[in-house]
């Protein structure tokens, strides 16, 4: 069945244990806005999720209910990241899965950078 609308955000979630420090995790920046920590299964030779510290189940409950510094807060902090990793002169990529097509797994809003290789395709061609 497809999930239509937003669902509520679970509290139980991974990323909210993390956030809580109930689960380890290697991290690498906190502010007032977000938390920045290495993905356990990286994809890329520097992969790193920053998530915001407000309850957001995704990009779309963000952009939509998120105050203005809270937005600007993040994303500065997504920016400041990618500097202090020295990503910078090579480039990287951000990218943030949203719902049941954009195959998110963990219900709280993070956004993925890749870095430390050419990334490839923008998009992965259709499967099956
Ligand atoms: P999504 O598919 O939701 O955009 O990505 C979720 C990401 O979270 C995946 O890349 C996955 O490897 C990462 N992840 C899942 N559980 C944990 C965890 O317990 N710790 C860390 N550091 N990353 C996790």
């Amino acid at each position: 069945m497809r999930i239509t609308g937003l669902p509520p955000y679970d509290p139980t979630n991974v990323f909210a244990k993390i956030l809580r420090g109930e689960i380890p995790s290697k991290r690498i920046h906190d502010d007032a806005f977000a938390v920045a920590f290495h993905d356990i299964n990286p994809q890329a030779p520097v992969h790193v999720l920053v998530i915001p510290k407000g309850a957001y189940v995704s990009h779309a409950d963000f952009s939509a209910k998120a105050s203005d510094a809270e937005i600007a807060g993040f994303w500065r902090a997504v920016g400041k990241v990618a500097r202090d990793l020295g990503l910078e002169s090579g480039g990287y990529r951000i990218l943030s899965n949203m719902g049941e097509d954009g195959g998110q797994e963990v219900p709280h809003f993070h956004v993925h950078i890749f870095g430390g290789r050419r990334i490839g395709r923008m998009v992965p061609r259709a499967e099956g």
